[in-house]
């Protein structure tokens, strides 16, 4: 049996296009460290979306690539549940930021804190692998990033989303700085 040989040009591989992302990198090389710098150092961001670089004058921070396979295999959102409660929900009556009515008004109460906190979770985690986040203030604590996400309105009419905060951490995990930063 013969098979037809094929002679021609090999076509390309067809790859969908992969997001490129960049790791922050910190040389000490004995310099002066930046503490900024120190707390970007082993943080994923979208090649076209990182905090301003060169840092400061005589930054002697890089960026690496990274391999979008690594930023998805690592990627994580995790939040600390007192961002919810006491805190989101006000519980223990001391807050005075009024979220908890917000919430109440979309039908939220404490009995939904822990559905809340692993759905914010897990639409932050897969916004920041999509490179829907913006970059927030950096200071000597480090980057934070803002995630639109969004909610069901529990009696059933529509959506309601809102922005969550965020601090960036090393090779790709994000933590909740707040769960409502406004609307
Ligand atoms: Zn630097």
């Amino acid at each position: 049996m013969y098979y037809k040989r094929y002679t021609g040009k090999l076509l390309p591989q067809k790859t969908a296009e992969q997001p490129r992302w960049v790791q922050w990198t910190h040389h000490s090389e004995g310099k002066t460290h930046c503490e900024e710098c120190l707390m970007l150092d082993g943080c994923f961001f979208m090649a076209s979306n990182h905090p301003p670089y060169p840092h400061h004058p005589f930054c002697h921070c890089t960026l690496e690539p990274v391999d979008y396979a690594v930023v998805l295999i690592n990627a994580s959102a995790y939040s600390d549940y007192r961002k919810f409660d006491p805190y989101l929900f006000n519980t223990t009556g001391l807050q005075t930021h009024n979220k908890e009515k917000l919430f109440k008004e979309w039908g939220y109460t404490i009995d939904d804190a822990r559905w809340l906190q692993a759905e914010i979770e897990r639409q932050a985690r897969e916004r920041y692998v999509s490179g829907q986040y913006e970059l927030g203030k950096l200071n000597m604590f480090g980057q934070r990033i803002n995630i639109r996400v969004t909610i069901p309105k529990k009696d059933g009419f529509g959506d309601v989303s809102f922005v969550t905060g965020w601090m960036v951490k090393p090779n790709g995990q994000i933590k909740l700085n707040t769960p409502y930063g406004g609307k």
